[in-house]
């Protein structure tokens, strides 16, 4: 038997993840294996270091206390019977656009399927909050684009970041990973006891203006459809770096 797995990293509760679940139906059998909590910016952490717990709350929706990368592994390895035939994230409240790939724990749960040899796509909404009318759109979305992936197929190695805009979709664009700005950084401040703290994230994103980059692609209120590899070596990298004059022996 195989089944599409979703999971996201906001948590099993969100209706972003409803709303993937309902659209992937479409293709027939539906396992929901999602973090029990929001995990956003989690990455591609794997819990090591202690046991997960994986409670079924409702059929085939099942709430695990680690992150989206071990709801994947959960999914592949046994947790239920079967092989997915497609792994989709999301639909994560917030972009991932640029920079914030790696940090997104909906990114990588889409990244660590496409390890194991799973088409995946990631789904994010450029919101701050889910209206009905965006999910509506984003529902549609997603639903051409896994009966396009399911039909066509994605080259080993490769998985889908997709990020839509809020408000009526004007168009969907293929694009490369742009370059986000963030304003303020690091925010300091003093807690009543007069120690300092910080929170990491303050102020608004800006991003640098590059045509054909999902950031700019959201910014013209289309779907941006970024192609993703894991492996992360930069071939032009290896022979600008083959002139180094390298050489190391231990004495
Ligand atoms: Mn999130």
């Amino acid at each position: 038997m195989s089944f599409v797995l979703v999971t996201n990293d906001d948590g099993v509760h969100s209706p972003g993840l409803a709303a993937l679940a309902d659209s992937a139906s479409d293709l027939g059998s539906v396992v929901v294996i999602a973090p029990d909590r929001n995990r956003s910016a989690i990455g591609h952490a794997l819990t090591l270091d202690s046991p997960l717990r994986a409670d079924e709350i409702r059929s085939g929706v099942f709430s695990v206390d680690g992150t989206p990368t071990d709801c994947v592994n959960l999914g592949v390895h046994g947790l239920v019977d079967g092989r997915p035939r497609l792994v989709v994230s999301g639909i994560n409240l917030g972009a991932n656009l640029g920079d914030d790939i790696t940090y997104s724990g909906t990114v990588c749960a889409a990244m660590e399927a496409a390890l194991m040899g799973f088409p995946s796509i990631a789904f994010s909404l450029d919101a701050r909050e889910f209206t009905f009318d965006d999910l509506a759109r984003s529902s549609a979305v997603v639903t051409y684009l896994i009966n396009t992936v399911v039909s066509i197929g994605l080259p080993s190695g490769i998985f889908l970041n997709v990020n839509i805009p809020s408000g009526v979709i004007s168009g969907i664009s293929l694009t490369f990973q742009g370059k986000r700005h963030y304003g303020e950084g690091i925010v300091k401040k003093t807690d009543p006891r007069g120690r300092s703290y910080f929170w990491i994230g303050g102020g608004e994103n800006g991003f640098a203006d590059l045509p054909g980059s999902d950031c700019n692609a959201i910014a013209a209120g289309h779907v941006s459809i970024t192609p993703l590899r894991t492996g992360l070596t930069s071939e032009s990298a290896l022979q600008l770096l083959a002139d180094w004059p390298l050489s190391f022996t231990m004495d």
